[in-house]
């Protein structure tokens, strides 16, 4: 073990391993709390979400759906027409929003009192983590260790990544738009980027080993969705494996177990992520890992003492408002507020492809699964005056249990992504659709697509049928 050239005489109340999503949220409650933190980064403050991932998506994917409503504008009498994307523009828009977010947290961060020490760490004991940075190696003294480093993004065995295949980290940046794509899985990432090429005018395909695309979702949306695809000519090749990939300069093959070979300009690998704890000296450390994921109990405390784990190391949801609200959870924990334990199911869920899909709680299968007696109700946003004005299908589906709360809300249509902080409430507060009926919703709004639905599930229907 290297000679620590710096090493800190009292400890910190919190040695954070990572400032992403998970690890400046508690770092930042944990300073309002009174603790002391160090917070312990490699890269840039704010992680994958702000620098890789939904950030820079969403700032994408809003730009492709102004190039879908520059080529709409005639169908709503406005003279417009799509000429094509600047790149260097559509990437100017998006790295000024990242720098104004980054701005602004890094400021939020140094107003804080949070030590931010810079470089790569790893744990050395429950107390001890060690610091390679420019400067040499600093080790800092803790009371408890957060591990919160992260994910990546993974790609397929024997599948190399290059100018013509690349993961979500590489196609962020894009200096072209390509004419055609394969999108290698279907899932969130997929067909968020498979919706924005397609917006910017490529040719996409996808392909998906499972039976539908974003399986995680409720059957129904899947097809709702696929059928979107199809209408904008976005083929979703599901049930099919990724055999090979080949790529030169000039072009990629994607060779499929099943059915013709795809001829591309891009490939883009959208399988997963994996977590992110290689190299951190866990398992010499005493830590617990399963598969490279670092397994917690409710309060997020891995088998050793004094060492919590947030965000996407932790198994379960890999999102950014998970990790934001593990690391509030481990501050206040520490703090001795006794919060109470994050649980997965009443973690929203948001995929930003056209159509939007939005949901939370329990799928009807995972209700049943649960033993509920369980009642459906579909309110069309074929009904919603505001969702005929903004030209989108789709549907709200509300599960309950029978005379009993909310269990789960699922929705897919441009607009959604908003709707869902009320699906949210509803299911964590348990609601009963006979609660939220009486509550009057503005019109015209895409929200009282959602007063319809417990409208209907509390069988007093205004604009439809029991
Ligand atoms: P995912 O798990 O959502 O989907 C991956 C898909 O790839 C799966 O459907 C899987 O069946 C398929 N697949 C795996 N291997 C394959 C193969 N060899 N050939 C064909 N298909 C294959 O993963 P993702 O889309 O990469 O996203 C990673 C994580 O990031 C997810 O947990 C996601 O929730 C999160 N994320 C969230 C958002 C958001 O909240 N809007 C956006 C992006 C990413």
């Amino acid at each position: 073990m290297a000679d620590p050239a710096n090493s800190t005489s009292s400890p910190f109340d919190l040695v954070i391993l990572g400032a992403g999503s998970g690890g400046y949220a508690c770092a930042l409650r944990a300073s309002q709390l009174g603790l002391t933190v160090a917070l312990v980064e490699e890269d840039k403050i704010g992680g994958t979400c702000l620098h890789r991932g939904c950030i820079p998506t969403k700032a994408l994917l809003h730009a492709a759906e102004l190039a879908d409503g520059a080529r709409a504008g005639a169908s709503h009498g406005i003279l417009t027409t799509f000429e094509g994307i600047d790149t260097v523009a559509l990437h100017a828009r998006k790295d000024k929003v990242i720098s104004q977010l980054y701005k602004g947290l890094t400021g939020l961060i140094g107003q804080a009192g949070i030590e931010v020490v810079t470089g790569r760490g790893r744990l050395v004991d429950a107390s001890t983590v060690e610091v390679d940075g420019e400067g040499g190696t600093t080790r800092l003294s803790a009371k408890t260790v957060v591990l919160a480093t992260g994910s990546y993004a993974k790609t397929i065995p024997g599948v190399e990544l290059g100018p013509r295949v690349m993961t979500s980290d590489q196609a962020m940046d894009l200096a072209q738009i390509p004419q055609r794509v394969a999108v290698l899985g279907g899932g969130v990432i997929g067909v968020e980027f498979a919706s924005m090429l397609r917006s910017f005018g490529a040719e996409v395909t996808i392909v998906e080993a499972l039976d539908r695309i974003v399986a995680a979702e409720e059957p129904s949306i899947s097809k709702h969705l696929t059928r979107e695809f199809k209408k904008r000519k976005i083929t979703a090749l599901t049930s099919t494996r990724v055999a090979s990939v080949e790529a030169d300069d000039q072009r990629a093959v994607v060779h499929l177990e099943s059915g013709d070979p795809l001829e591309v300009d891009l490939v883009l690998v959208a399988v997963g992520r994996g977590p992110r704890s290689e190299g951190l000296g866990l398992e010499d450390a005493g830590v617990t890992v399963d598969r490279g994921f670092v397994p917690t109990d409710d309060r997020l405390r891995t088998n050793v003492e004094g060492v919590r784990a947030v965000g996407d190391l932790v198994p379960g949801l890999q999102l950014a408002h998970r990790g934001f609200a593990h690391g509030i959870f481990v501050a206040e924990d520490i703090a001795g507020l006794d919060p109470t334990p994050i649980d997965d199911v009443i973690i929203p869920k948001v995929t930003y492809c056209d159509p939007e899909i939005a949901s939370v709680g329990l799928t009807s299968e995972a209700a049943k699964g649960a033993g509920k007696d369980v009642e459906t109700v579909v309110y069309p946003l074929g009904g919603n005056g505001r969702s005929i004005i903004r030209g989108t299908t789709g549907s709200v589906t509300l599960i309950r249990e029978k005379d009993g709360p909310v269990l789960g809300v699922h929705m897919v249509g441009l607009g959604v992504s908003e709707l869902i902080s009320e699906a949210q409430l509803a299911v964590g507060w348990e609601a009963h659709p006979e609660d939220i009926a009486p509550l009057v919703h503005a019109h015209p709004s895409q929200g009282e697509a959602f007063g319809e639905a417990a409208m209907l599930a509390a069988g007093r229907p205004l604009h439809a049928h029991a």
